[in-house]
This record gives structure tokens, C-alpha cells and sequence, in this order.
């Protein structure tokens, strides 16, 4: 009999890894990328003995398969995703292909800003409690990848909505939906039903024995869930209500789960920000329900530092503290950047504009901010929109120019703040180079 015939679409982390797993589960395998492969990525697909292709896709190779495994970052409007879906030949996500083979327990993560800091803190609870557990999803080595070569007892994976979107009988464990703010609505007809949808398909297919930790403050999650009939045990948690399961009282975050109720001490938490209270909650949340004892939980917590460039201080200068937050590439996580600043801030922001807009930040930019110092190939919406709301802007298409006039206008007790609310590719790779290099021209000063 003819071995079944797997496709996979792109060739970075997601599809090398799932091209491995389809290997080794004994399908005929073929690896196709529109655009380069990364040196490292073909070496490995050789070193595996997988059929690939680069800089295009034959479709006689693609349009004869049973199914179609497709990364995350290839839009469903790509032509050769609507060829493979007018045939008929189903298209699914990394996700769903690697959960087919895994017994392991999942903890999966998602929301438009947060989830990167969750996920992560989240394993670092299930690690340091001694569990045998796999960070997945976005973030480090493939689900598949570590499936097909080293699988675990349980998984902690960041789930975006375009994982989501190619998800069909994957059941989650534990899910934790952190917040929906408008993001990446290019990918979904400009309609935020559609990327609503997209997120709560976290809880397919949960069952009874589930469970969904959920931000009650959320408009867009709060409005939205009664729609969803759902099974799973519905852990809600807010730093406005009292009633639910992670609560705010006093300045101490209380986890109750199962009458059992333990108490975390914001003060004592290393991130700061609201937004970080809320991520502290889901995770609490989603490791108790996972099992882990509350102390590990606690001690976890205090000494987590966070992720790289999510409101990373980078140091302190003549009395300006500087931070970098390149990662916020949309209005809300900035939103939460200057809602926790204390100091004057001059605030670093622009780049590729993914349709902002900028409204919600109006207030905050007006009473935070002093000087707004655009940095991008085109500024005109930012200067447009902050004319009159802040009392200096000044435009610079540069990490550099943006660092040096930064450092000239601030006083000691400024804090110089990186927060872009837009994509980096006019300027940088992607928003990692952007940090690297804003933390370079810092320690330049
Ligand atoms: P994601 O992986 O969803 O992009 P990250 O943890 O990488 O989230 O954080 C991205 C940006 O969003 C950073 O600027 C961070 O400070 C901000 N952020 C983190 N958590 C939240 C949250 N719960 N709500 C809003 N913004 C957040």
C-alpha cells in the first residue's frame, strides 16, 4: 500500500518540525517554502532525509497530498492554500497534527498581548515543581518537533490565532484566553468577529475534566463567552471583581481554586504593570489547576524577571532610566507601558503601521508624556495624531537619532521608553533586532 502523503508549508521552526514528526510517524513527506529557507533549517531537513523546496511551490508536489500542514505566518488567502482547499485536501496547523500523536496534558495560552510572558512564566512554575514539561507553541523548539524526538508528560504552548485558525479536534487540557484587543486584523478581513472567533477556538472540543482561565475584565472575551457553551470548568479572574477565581484585594493577588485559596504579595512580584497582575493571575491559575503546590507557585513568581524586550529596564543614565518594550507592537500592550510609568517619559515609537488606531492612548500620552520622538520611515500618522496632545514630537528614521536625541532632552528623573506600537520591519529584521539594537545604542550613551 502507498504511504500517506503529508505536505508541509514553510520551512522555519513550525514545519521543519512538523515535517520531522510526519517522518518518523512513517508518512511520505514534502517541505515547500514560497521563500528562502534559512541555511540552518536545510541542513537539518537534509540531515533527515526530507524532500524540500525553496523560493516557490510546485504544485503537482503539493496538490497530490492527503494533507496539508501549514505554518503559521502563510496567510489562507495564499494561492496555493486555496488551490489545496478547493480540492478538498484539508489544512491544518502544526497543533492539531502534533496533538494526534501525544498524550501529554496541555496548558495552551493565547490573547492579542501577554502571551509570550504567561507561557513562559507559566513552565518556569511547572519546571521548578519538577515536572517533565515542554515550552511549545511560539516560543523555543516546535510542539512537533519535541514530540516526534523527546515527547513529555505535559506542554505549556503559546497559542497565536493563526495556530488557532488550523485547530479542529486538538483539545486543551488547560486554556487561558488573556485578553482581545484589536491585532492582526489585515489576516481577518478587517472584521473583529472573525478574530474573536479565531481566539475562543481555544476551547473546542473541551470537555468537563477541562478547564478555561479567562480575563472577566475583558470587554471583547466577557461579551463573547455566554455565546460559547462550553463544558469546561470556567475560571474567570479580574482586578475589579471580587466574586471570581483570581482576585485583586488589598495589593495581593488571591488564587482560589477548588476551596483551596493562596495568597500572592504584588509587592514582592518583579514585573510591573497591571497588565503583569492579570498575567500572574492566569498563571497561578492555569499551575494550580495543573497540581502545582502553591509554594512552588509563590516562589516562582517572586523571581521571575520577565521576557526580553517586554518592558525590559535596560539601565539607568545620568538619572533616565531607559526601557525597552519593542515588543509591544500594537496600541494596547503600549497602553499598559505608559498606564505603569511613574516618571516624565520620552516616549520612542513608530514603525510599520498595521492600521492603529491611536485614540485609547490619547489620555495617557497626555498626562505622561513629554516628549514623543517618532522613528519610522513614515511618522505622518503618529505626528498627525499627537499634534496638541503632547508637547514636543520629533520625527527621526533611525535607532540612533532616536537614542541620542532622547538622551539630549531628558532630565535626571525621565525615564526614556521604547514602545513602539507598530510593527519593525521598515526599519529593523523583526522587533528583537529593534531591542538589540536600541539597548546598543543605550549602552553607547
Ligand atoms: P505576546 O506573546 O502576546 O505578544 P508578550 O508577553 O510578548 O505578549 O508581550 C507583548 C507586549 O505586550 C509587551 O509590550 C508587554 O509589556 C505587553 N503585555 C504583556 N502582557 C500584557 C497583557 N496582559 N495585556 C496587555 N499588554 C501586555
Amino acid at each position: 500500500m502507498c504511504k500517506k502523503r503529508i505536505v508541509v508549508l514553510g520551512g522555519g521552526e513550525s514545519g521543519f518540525g512538523s515535517a520531522v514528526l510526519a517522518k518518523v510517524k512513517g508518512f511520505d513527506v514534502f517541505l515547500s517554502d514560497f521563500g528562502k529557507i534559512s541555511e540552518r533549517y536545510k541542513n537539518k531537513l537534509v540531515e533527515w532525509d526530507i524532500e524540500f523546496e525553496e523560493n516557490g511551490h510546485t504544485e503537482e508536489k503539493i496538490l497530490n497530498s492527503h494533507e496539508i500542514i501549514k505554518s503559521p505566518g502563510i496567510p489562507d488567502t495564499a494561492a496555493i492554500v486555496r488551490s489545496a482547499k478547493s480540492k478538498g485536501i484539508p489544512v491544518i496547523s502544526e497543533i492539531e497534527f502534533a496533538g494526534r500523536y501525544s498524550q501529554a496534558k496541555t496548558i495552551c495560552i493565547t490573547g492579542s498581548n501577554g502571551k509570550t510572558t504567561t507561557t513562559t512564566l507559566i513552565y518556569n512554575i511547572l519546571t521548578n515543581a519538577g515536572y517533565n514539561v515542554g515550552l511549545a507553541g511560539n516560543i523555543g523548539i516546535s510542539y512537533a518537533y519535541q514530540v516526534a524526538t523527546a515527547d513529555k508528560d505535559w506542554y505549556v504552548i503559546e497559542l497565536s490565532s493563526f495556530q488557532l485558525d488550523g485547530m479542529y479536534d486538538y483539545r486543551v487540557d488547560i486554556a487561558v484566553l488573556l485578553n482581545i484587543t484589536p491585532d492582526h486584523l489585515d489576516r481577518y478581513d478587517y472584521d473583529m468577529k472573525n478574530y474573536i472567533a479565531s481566539k475562543f477556538r481555544i476551547l473546542r472540543n473541551q470537555t468537563l475534566e477541562d478547564a478555561l482561565i479567562y480575563c472577566y475584565d475583558d470587554k471583547f472575551i466577557s461579551e463573547s463567552i455566554t455565546k460559547y457553551e462550553t463544558q469546561a470548568k470556567l475560571l474567570p479572574f479580574s482586578v475589579k471583581n471580587r466574586s471570581v477565581s483570581g482576585i485583586l484585594s488589598n495589593g495581593n493577588i488571591i488564587i482560589r481554586v477548588c476551596n483551596k485559596e493562596f495568597i500572592i504579595n504584588r509587592e514582592n512580584i518583579k514585573l510591573a504593570g497591571l497588565h503583569n497582575v492579570y498575567n500572574v493571575m492566569a498563571s497561578g491559575l492555569a499551575a494550580s489547576i495543573a497540581g502545582v503546590d502553591s509554594g512552588v507557585i509563590i516562589d516562582t513568581v517572586y523571581t521571575f524577571n520577565g521576557v526580553e524586550h517586554r518592558l525590559e529596564k535596560v539601565g539607568e543614565k545620568n538619572g533616565v532610566l531607559y526601557i525597552n518594550d519593542s515588543k509591544a507592537t500594537n496600541v494596547d500592550s503600549v497602553w499598559y507601558a505608559l498606564e505603569g510609568m511613574d516618571r516624565p517619559v520620552i516616549w520612542i515609537a513608530g514603525g510599520t503601521d498595521k492600521g492603529n488606531d491611536y485614540e485609547p492612548l490619547a489620555e495617557l500620552a497626555k498626562n505622561k508624556v513629554k516628549t514623543l520622538i517618532c522613528m519610522g520611515v513614515d511618522n505622518t500618522k503618529l505626528l498627525k495624531y499627537f499634534d496638541g496632545l503632547i508637547p514636543e514630537i520629533i520625527s527621526t528614521d533611525s535607532i540612533c537619532n532616536a537614542v541620542i536625541t532622547a538622551s539630549s532632552l531628558a532630565k535626571s528623573g525621565d525615564v526614556v521608553l521604547l514602545s513602539p506600537a507598530c510593527a519593525s520591519f521598515d526599519l529593523f529584521k523583526n522587533y528583537e533586532d529593534r531591542g538589540n539594537q536600541f539597548k546598543e545604542q543605550v549602552n553607547k550613551l
